[in-house]
């Protein structure tokens, strides 16, 4: 344990970021490092409690509380108070294979689950995992290991999202040769394209790639599996295969004028922005310059767009969500180690007040017809002010006589996923759950059909890096037992 008082002596810091109206003039990351001495001080706070809530990682209520990969945190946090960097490293690398990632993107259910939360604001549990890996890769500790025995079995892993990626880099450890099938022109999913550049900035999952490349892991991009290579192939080829497809079926808006011209939806349009940066010198194809911007959908997807959106120069851009806003502090019904359903100011948000000088958040208010011009152009939309249904309070009813048009030139559709796309059922013969997402059991991750498994949001649904990575290490250990009648993957 780092220092006993520490909790009581020093206050949380949070990861310092840039000047959010500066950042929003390019696309790097905008979050900052933190420096060395505060990082001491945030692992010192740690209490080493005894039951570390922050690992757990359970469900409750629908939610995840506590880190999905029951990272070591408490150990971590000491030997980042001793100042021993690789000790920490070594721990963290144990139950994640991708700190660079969850420690930029992760809403950190940890932090959630942290004892300290009770009474005072959670330890920066997510700072430090960042700068633990960061610091790894600056002092060339990260190497290329490839495993030294292979056991001449064969997986196709379909999909190079965080769980295919985990999926693969456990199953190469143990020994398997593993070939990653990606339909897309780049690795990475959607930490590749989708999670925009100034969260994650794209070299990192490059060089992670690279080094599983290195390690023996082999990628081939531009194949949709199921219809480039069909499913007869694979099996033939490959003695498993693991679906990590991702939720890929975006819920769209179903009203009249749907097919105005300038709508569109999230992922696309946040792909397409990733895709300019990268390949055509930032110069942005679809982009929100001089345009009045409506996002629907209040949640981190919606929260995206609007970033991307600023950095476009948008003249204008409102978030509209379904939901009312959230308390500033935990209600009754959301007690700790729960993951706080609390208000918070994303870096977008943070960004867009810096810029326009307001949060462009609205709650409460439902999307119910676009207006178009005579040449199909979207002018704008009407929305109605909503209220919860006092028979459910999940639902929200439509207040009569509150319809209001909001004139806009871009509408970007950001309301959530449901599940996998149709062509994996289609294709791989597979039974799909209630949700649309593949049906197969958590801890088992075995389809209906033999040699068949799934991991990642095609199958849990849309989640989170953190839940995906967890999820394909699972996913592994049981494809690796499945092949040699033991495993000795965690
Ligand atoms: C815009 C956006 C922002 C997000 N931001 C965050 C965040 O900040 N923090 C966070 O924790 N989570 C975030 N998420 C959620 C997170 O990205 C996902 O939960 C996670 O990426 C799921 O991982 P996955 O590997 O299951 O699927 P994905 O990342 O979706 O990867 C699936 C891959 O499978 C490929 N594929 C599909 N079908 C085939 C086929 N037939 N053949 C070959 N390849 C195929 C796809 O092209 C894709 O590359 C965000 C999601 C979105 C949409
Ligand atoms: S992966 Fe996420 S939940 Fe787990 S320790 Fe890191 S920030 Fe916390």
């Amino acid at each position: 344990m780092g220092k006993a008082t520490g909790f009581m002596e020093y206050e949380r810091i949070q990861t310092p970021n840039r000047d959010p109206k500066k950042r929003t003039r390019d696309w790097f990351e905008y979050s900052l490092p933190m420096p060395e001495k505060d990082l001491t001080l945030q692992a010192a706070r740690c209490m080493d409690c005894g039951v570390p809530f922050c690992s757990v990682g359970m469900e409750i209520k629908n939610g995840v509380s506590g880190c999905p990969l029951h990272n070591l945190i408490p150990e971590w946090n000491d030997a980042v108070y001793q100042g021993d960097w690789k000790l920490a490293l070594d721990l963290l690398l144990k139950t994640n294979n991708f700190p660079e990632f969850t420690g930029r993107v992760c809403p950190a259910p940890c932090e959630g689950g942290c004892t300290v939360a009770i009474h005072d604001p959670a330890v920066g549990i997510k700072s430090i995992e960042k700068a633990i890996i960061d610091r790894g890769f600056a002092e060339g500790w990260i190497k290329p290991e490839p495993p030294l025995r292979r056991t001449g079995k064969k997986v196709a892993v379909i999909g190079s999202g965080p769980a295919g990626l985990a999926c693969s880099d456990q199953l190469n450890k143990a020994g398997h040769s593993v070939t990653v099938f990606e339909k897309s022109d780049r690795l990475g999913g959607l930490l590749m394209y989708g999670i925009p550049t100034m969260k994650l900035e794209k070299e990192a999952v490059t060089r992670r790639v690279n080094l599983l490349a290195e390690e023996g892991v082999q990628f081939i991009t531009g194949v949709a599996a199921g219809i480039d290579i069909s499913v007869g192939e694979l099996k033939e080829q490959f003695d498993a295969i693991v679906l990590a497809t991702g939720a890929g079926n975006a819920r769209d808006v179903h009203i009249p004028g749907r097919d105005a011209k300038g709508i569109h939806m999230a992922v696309p349009y946040l792909t397409q922005a990733t895709i300019d940066n990268l390949d055509h010198a930032g110069k942005q194809t679809l982009s929100a310059e001089g345009k009045n911007v409506i996002v629907i959908g209040g949640g981190d997807t919606g929260a995206d767009c609007v970033a991307t959106a600023l950095r476009q120069g948008a003249k204008s851009i409102r978030q509209f969500g379904i939901q009312e806003k959230l308390p500033e502090l935990r209600k009754q019904q959301n007690p700790w180690p729960e993951y706080p359903r609390t208000f918070k100011m994303d870096y977008a948000h943070e960004e867009a007040e810096a810029v326009y000088g307001h949060d462009p958040r609205e709650y409460l208010v439902n999307t119910v017809r676009f207006e178009k011009n005579e040449v199909g152009e979207l002018k704008g939309l009407y929305a109605v002010d909503v209220e919860p249904d006092p028979e459910n309070p999940h639902r929200y009813q439509d207040i009569p006589g509150t319809e209001k048009f909001y004139a806009a030139d871009l509408v970007l559709i950001a309301i959530g996923f449901a599940g996998t796309t149709s062509d994996i059922f289609d294709n791989f013969g597979i039974q799909k759950t209630e949700r649309h997402t593949i049906d197969a059991a958590k801890g088992f991750y075995r389809t209906t059909e033999e040699r068949i498994f799934a991991c990642g949001d095609a199958r849990h649904g849309q989640s989170l890096v953190v839940t995906a990575i967890a999820e394909g290490r699972e996913a592994a250990r049981e494809v690796d037992f499945y092949l040699m009648n033991e495993t000795f993957l965690p």
